[in-house]
């Protein structure tokens, strides 16, 4: 861990691998699980992890992170890593993904930046 990988190409059209047997009929943006592990996107990187492996960030009247992973609502998913925050943020990724579009990009770097490890200035 630790070690920055940069992944390109490798998302695309062919994402749903083993959705055969999909029982869900839940929300379209996230049917991506896994039958064994739940995975998502990064909307940083934009590569797949496990959802344990990431931040959850939700929107309660205002970015916050979602620790416990159990929050209602839209949740987005992020590595644990300054590179993915900051890169979610330059795309505006976070609005994004919560279908909100009052997301105060200072706000976002200032809460989810409080749970990475090191957070980097620029
Ligand atoms: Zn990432």
């Amino acid at each position: 861990m630790g070690a920055i990988a940069r992944k390109r190409g490798s998302f695309g059209s062919a994402q749903l691998l083993d959705g055969g047997d999909c029982a869900q009929t839940l929300i379209a943006a996230d049917t991506l699980a896994d039958v064994h592990q739940p995975v998502r996107t990064c909307i940083g990187c934009r590569t797949r992890a496990a959802k344990a492996g990431l931040l959850r960030i939700a929107w309660q009247d205002g970015v916050v992170v979602d620790a416990s992973q159990t929050a209602p609502g839209r949740g987005a998913y992020l590595h644990r890593r300054a590179e993915c925050l900051q890169t979610a943020i330059k795309r505006r990724a976070v609005g994004r993904a919560l279908r909100v579009s009052t997301v105060d990009p200072t706000a976002v770097a200032a809460v989810v930046g409080a749970y990475l490890p090191q957070m980097v200035e620029k």
